[in-house]
């Protein structure tokens, strides 16, 4: 596709940048059929060739309004429309870069704003998060049971092995998973102990994933270089590597060296974590797993972080058969489930119907349970779901 940079973004890394992904798009319009608002919504501009034309107008210098905002902070950046893309469209760069200068051009409404500095505020703070959380789980047995669903119970995440391994990987904590679900990270090492591998925790804050979702580019920066800081001790230690059980947070480490790529202090180590960041899978799919499933029916839903960023596409599914448990066919296993990061909360309406859509794929088989691999995913769809929704990595302890 032509474009025609305007003046002002044709000295800029930005405008360059944009202008290389929106010629590679012929806008053929296959990505259309992958994207979930698309199809809710079906409405060009709701869809990935029409948002790629808005942000295309933007660099171009014509003017841009709350609706094209709108229509751009609808995408759940789930980058369905990529792996669905024959021209190879970086959708997700190019969305990133036009939500950052839609954000310089159309102030937001007060309560927008209000909303969004909140999440950026909360969200990435473990003690804050878990304080709300901790006040909210007191108010439980007042809650009708509708909202109840929205404060999961407290759990514990049991013995975490001491090293004792020669091999050793680093399992950093996210920021909401050890207040909602800590038995996920010492599942994860458990396991690993079992098979002759240390895993050693590490708590060095937010990746950094909340806020860049929320277009807060100097906070996510600040956020990044805090978690290099943190992890960067382990890595001159010799760490194997490091891995990240929310796919989501895992998709965003392996952006770190892209993301601070233009800061001298800073781009080798981004590059350098990015390349040790391992989803679980890569580990365990290694190991000798033995017969744990016992023919437990799962339904498997695999994150959009999994699938489209990770390109991970059946891996968790064939450690699963592997290890006995019977996986169950579901419609639709591409369709984001309306989490994405902050989306359940901004875009409430769509991520229901993304939500109530994928439980019942989810839940026709009729599984015992239902397994994913991302915390966001995991507690979006236990706030509807009549079959427990748990991080695969439970079901080894579970079995
Ligand atoms: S992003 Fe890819 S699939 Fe979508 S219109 Fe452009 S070239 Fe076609
Ligand atoms: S990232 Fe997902 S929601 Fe956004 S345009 Fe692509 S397919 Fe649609």
């Amino acid at each position: 596709m032509q474009t025609w940079l305007g003046p002002e973004f044709i000295k800029t890394s930005e405008g360059r940048e944009a202008d290389a992904i929106l010629r590679s798009c012929v806008h053929c319009g296959f990505c259309n059929s992958a994207c979930p608002t698309y199809t809710l919504l079906g409405n060009e501009l709701d869809g990935p060739r029409g948002r790629i034309y808005q942000i295309k107008s933007l660099f171009e210098g014509k003017a841009v309004t709350r609706q094209t905002q709108l229509h751009l902070d609808r995408c759940l950046t789930c980058r369905a429309c990529e792996t669905a893309c024959p021209s190879g469209v970086q959708y997700a760069k190019l969305a990133d870069i036009g939500r950052a200068e839609i954000e310089k051009r159309v102030p937001r409404s007060l309560p927008q704003r209000l909303a969004r500095s909140a999440l950026c505020w909360l969200v990435p703070s473990t003690g804050r998060f878990g304080l709300i959380l901790k006040l909210a789980r007191a108010a439980r047995p007042l809650m009708p049971s509708a909202l109840k669903r929205y404060v999961p119970v407290a759990k514990s995440p049991g013995i975490w092995p001491q090293a004792r391994h020669a091999r050793r990987m680093l399992i950093p904590a996210g920021c909401v998973q050890p207040v909602l679900e800590p038995g996920i990270d010492s599942a994860l090492a458990r396991l690993l102990d079992q098979h002759g591998i240390s895993a050693i925790p590490l708590y060095p804050g937010c990746c950094g994933a909340v806020s860049h979702h929320l277009s807060a580019s100097q906070q996510t920066r600040t956020r990044i270089k805090t978690a290099i800081d943190a992890l960067w001790p382990h890595i001159e230690a010799g760490i194997e590597a490091i891995i990240i059980t929310a796919s989501g947070c895992g998709a965003m480490l392996r952006e770190y060296g892209y993301l601070l790529r233009e800061d001298p202090s800073y781009s080798v180590k981004a590059a350098r974590v990015a390349a040790l960041c391992r989803d679980p899978v890569e580990i365990v799919e290694s190991l000798p797993l033995g017969i744990v499933g016992k023919g437990r029916r799962v339904a498997f839903h695999p994150p959009c972080s999994l699938l489209n960023a990770l390109k991970l596409e059946g891996r968790v599914e064939a450690v699963l058969q592997r290890a006995g448990f019977e996986l169950l066919p579901v419609n639709e296993t591409a369709l984001c489930c309306g989490s994405a990061g902050t989306y359940s909360i901004l875009q409430p309406k769509l991520a229901r119907e993304l939500r109530d859509r994928k439980l019942r794929h989810l839940q026709l088989p009729r599984p015992e349970v239902i397994a994913t691999a991302n915390i966001g995913c995991l507690t979006h769809l236990n706030t509807a779901s009549e079959i427990p929704v748990v991080h695969w990595l439970s079901l080894f302890e579970a079995g």
